[in-house]
């Protein structure tokens, strides 16, 4: 989590110029706020980072899939190809725009595998809603490439993956709509806080509205707006925002700590044979948020998993067992349990998701282990870190 590991007195001026004022509100009151727009200011360095024609700041990266997803337009009936292992809110989304969610394989890029997706195709797929897991891109040429003979929409969940690059081109910006989380946990973090990015004005005006109860933001007088639609309210705090823009001006120095660290746990792991390394096709672009790898076998691999937890070498993820990013655990979902009844609960479904066999996606997880990277590591602490992980995994080998 290297943003939080950075919070300073750069923060906190953001948060205090809107304290000054007292205008949490990200609309309006233009002439109590003095001048102060932290949300749009945000916005503008988001965009100015991806590359981006437009942004959107909204209350979380779920909200920011959601949105994305009704502002492309799916809804009632769309079937959207989906990954088994991502955070589960992109599976959330897709349902609760009223689509359905299909399962397809993943493969050793641990994000969607291409022959997996052109087997879930059916004449009511509308979306392929691409994760980019654990900060890398995967094999985004072919995907689009997908897209473009079935005429399909392309979203980037692309919580996990600002900063992430293919061939230059950031992730998040070669989909109808690319989403970021600045959740606690993520690169950057505003506390709370998502941000929809897209090059299509109207998609643009879509979230804009969809995310304000269909307010059109035009003239200086939220009353007498227009409402080209109805929505919901997704909106952010100047307060969320102001968190957010001092972060994004520490992206580029994360970027650089994250991709030195990162080599260096790669060099102790790259000494045992066996292991293998999670393939990025375009590995100068990956934000090396984490180091991912491979065991030969699920019994190693949870072998490698003990060992390096009695090293103490913290923050190694199992996501095999993890209860929120791999469907094995999702029995809630599977089940399609939900407080109220879903038009899901009433579609035709192409998937039994009680019975889903989705053997390739289980062969890869269970022998994954992905190691987060921080940017606040000392020399030294690296060093005792890469220490540890040798011996860890010599008990395991030799
Ligand atoms: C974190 C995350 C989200 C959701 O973001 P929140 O800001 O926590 O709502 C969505 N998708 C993926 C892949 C994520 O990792």
């Amino acid at each position: 989590m290297p943003g939080v590991e950075l919070f300073g007195d750069e923060e906190r001026k953001e948060v205090n110029d809107v304290m000054a004022t007292g205008i949490l509100f990200r609309y309006n009151h233009d002439n109590e706020r003095k001048g102060i727009w932290k949300a749009k200011e945000l916005e503008k360095s988001i965009a100015d980072f991806t590359g981006a024609k437009h942004c959107h700041f909204v209350s979380s990266g779920t909200a920011a899939v959601y949105a994305g997803m009704a502002a492309c337009g799916i809804g009632l009936g769309d079937e959207v190809i989906v990954p088994p292992y991502t955070f589960l809110a992109t599976i959330e989304a897709v349902m609760f725009a009223g689509g359905i969610p299909v399962f397809a394989e993943i493969d050793d890029t641990i994000c969607l595998s291409p022959a997996s997706i052109r087997k879930a195709i059916t004449p009511k797929t509308r979306a392929i809603a691409l994760v980019h897991m654990c900060g890398a891109i995967g094999h985004i040429e072919e995907i689009l490439k997908i897209c473009k003979e079935h005429d399909l929409i392309l979203i980037e969940d692309s919580a996990q993956a600002l900063g992430a690059t293919y061939k230059g081109q950031h992730a998040g910006t070669f989909g109808k709509v690319g989403c970021y989380s600045f959740d606690f946990f993520k690169i950057v973090t505003s506390g709370e806080g998502g941000a929809i990015v897209t090059n299509d004005e109207q998609i643009y005006k879509n979230v804009d509205t969809f995310t304000d109860h269909g307010h059109d933001h035009i003239g200086p007088m939220r009353g007498m707006e227009q409402h080209p639609n109805v929505g919901l309210n997704f909106r952010t705090s100047e307060l969320h925002a102001a968190v957010g823009l001092a972060q994004m001006r520490k992206l580029d120095k994360i970027l650089i700590a994250q991709k030195n660290n990162h080599k260096k746990l790669k060099a102790v792991i790259s000494e045992f044979p066996k292991l293998k390394f999670r393939h990025i096709p375009d590995e100068s672009g990956d934000s090396c948020t984490f180091l991912c790898f491979f065991g030969p076998d699920e019994t190693t691999t949870r072998q490698i998993v003990k060992a390096l937890a009695t090293e103490g070498v913290d923050s190694c993820a199992y996501w095999y067992d993890n209860m929120y990013h791999f469907i094995k655990n999702w029995d809630h979902i599977k089940a399609l349990k939900s407080v109220n009844k879903l038009p899901i609960h009433e579609s035709q479904k192409p998937q039994d998701y009680a019975n889903l066999e989705l053997p390739q996606s289980y062969d890869i997880v269970n022998r994954l282990i992905s190691m987060t990277v921080k940017v606040g590591w000392t020399e030294e602490e690296l060093d005792i870190r890469v220490e540890k992980i040798r011996k860890a995994l010599k008990s395991v080998f030799n």
